[in-house]
C-alpha cells in the first residue's frame, strides 16, 4: 500500500494512504515559536497512543471525530478533511496567554463558562488570536460552521474534562482543530496530547508540554508523557517506544 507524504509540520508528518490519511507523531519537540527545539525518542509513540485514547473516549460519547484507527506504533489513521485554518483553544482556567493578553485574570482562575478562543493558524503570523466577525469576514468559515465548531469545541471539553477528572487530572486547556467531511460536516480533527492540552495532577504537577517550555529536559518530558499514558491506563512498555 503507497504512502505519499503530503506535508510535514512540527510534531507530525502527514501521508495519503488510498483515500484515508496516516498522521505520524514525530519524536521533535518545539516551544518559544519554534526557539527551542528537541528529539525527544518515544514521544512519538506515547502521543499516538494517547490521541488514539482520547478520540476513542469521544466517540464512545457519541462526538464524531476524524480517527479511524491507530497502527499500534506512532501513526493514527483518520479521514480526510477540509481543514479549516483555525486553533480553536478552550480554557477551563486562566493560564499561559491569556494571562499575558489580560492580566486581569488571576493565575488558575475558573472560567465557567470555558472561553472559546479562535486563532488563525499561521506560524509566520505566529498564529494570532482572531475574532469572530475576522473570521467571518475573511470567508474562512459560514456563521452556521463556526457555531457548530464552537458547540463541538466545548462538548470536546466538557468529555474529556469529565473523562480526566474520573483519573484525578484537571484539564486547564487545550487547542482543537476542525476540519469539514465532504457532506459539509464539522469533525474534529489533528491530535489530542500532552503537547496540545494542559493537564494538572491534583497536587498541580503539569503532566503536559509545560514541564518542556519551563526548561525540562527532553528526558524529563518523555518520563511526564509517560506518566500521563500510565494515569490514562494506557501500557506502553519502553521496548515500544522503539516501534
Ligand atoms: O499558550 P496558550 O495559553 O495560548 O495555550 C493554550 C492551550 O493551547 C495550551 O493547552 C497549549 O498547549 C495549546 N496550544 C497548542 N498549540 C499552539 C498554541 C497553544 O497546542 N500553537
Amino acid at each position: 500500500m503507497s504512502l505519499r507524504l503530503l506535508h510535514e509540520g512540527k510534531s507530525k508528518r502527514v501521508y495519503v494512504k488510498n483515500g484515508v490519511l496516516v498522521l505520524e507523531f514525530k519524536d521533535e519537540v518545539t516551544a518559544g515559536d519554534g526557539a527551542r527545539r528537541d528529539l525527544v525518542p518515544g514521544k512519538g509513540v506515547v502521543n499516538a497512543r494517547i490521541s488514539a485514547h482520547l478520540f476513542s473516549i469521544l466517540e464512545n460519547a457519541g462526538i464524531e471525530t476524524h480517527f479511524i484507527e491507530y497502527d499500534g506504533c506512532r501513526s493514527i489513521v483518520v479521514k480526510k478533511l477540509d481543514m479549516l485554518p483555525l486553533e480553536v483553544v478552550v480554557r477551563n482556567y486562566a493560564y499561559g496567554s491569556l494571562l499575558k493578553r489580560l492580566p486581569l485574570f488571576k493565575p488558575m482562575q475558573r472560567l465557567e463558562p470555558p472561553i472559546v478562543e479562535l486563532h488563525y493558524k499561521d506560524d509566520a503570523l505566529h498564529d494570532p488570536l482572531v475574532t469572530e466577525d475576522d473570521v467571518l469576514r475573511a470567508g474562512i468559515v459560514t456563521r452556521q460552521k463556526l457555531g457548530e465548531m464552537k458547540k463541538l469545541a466545548l462538548e470536546v471539553n466538557d468529555v474529556l474534562s469529565r473523562y480526566l477528572a474520573g483519573k484525578g487530572l484537571v484539564l486547564v486547556d487545550m487547542k482543537l482543530e476542525f476540519g469539514l467531511d465532504p457532506e459539509g460536516r464539522v469533525l474534529l480533527a489533528d491530535e489530542i496530547t500532552g503537547d496540545t492540552m494542559r493537564i494538572l495532577t491534583r497536587d498541580g504537577r503539569h503532566l503536559d508540554k509545560e514541564v518542556y517550555r519551563r526548561g525540562g529536559s527532553p528526558q524529563q518530558l518523555l518520563e511526564t508523557y509517560l506518566e500521563l499514558a500510565e494515569k490514562l491506563g494506557l501500557k506502553v512498555p519502553l521496548d515500544d517506544l522503539r516501534c
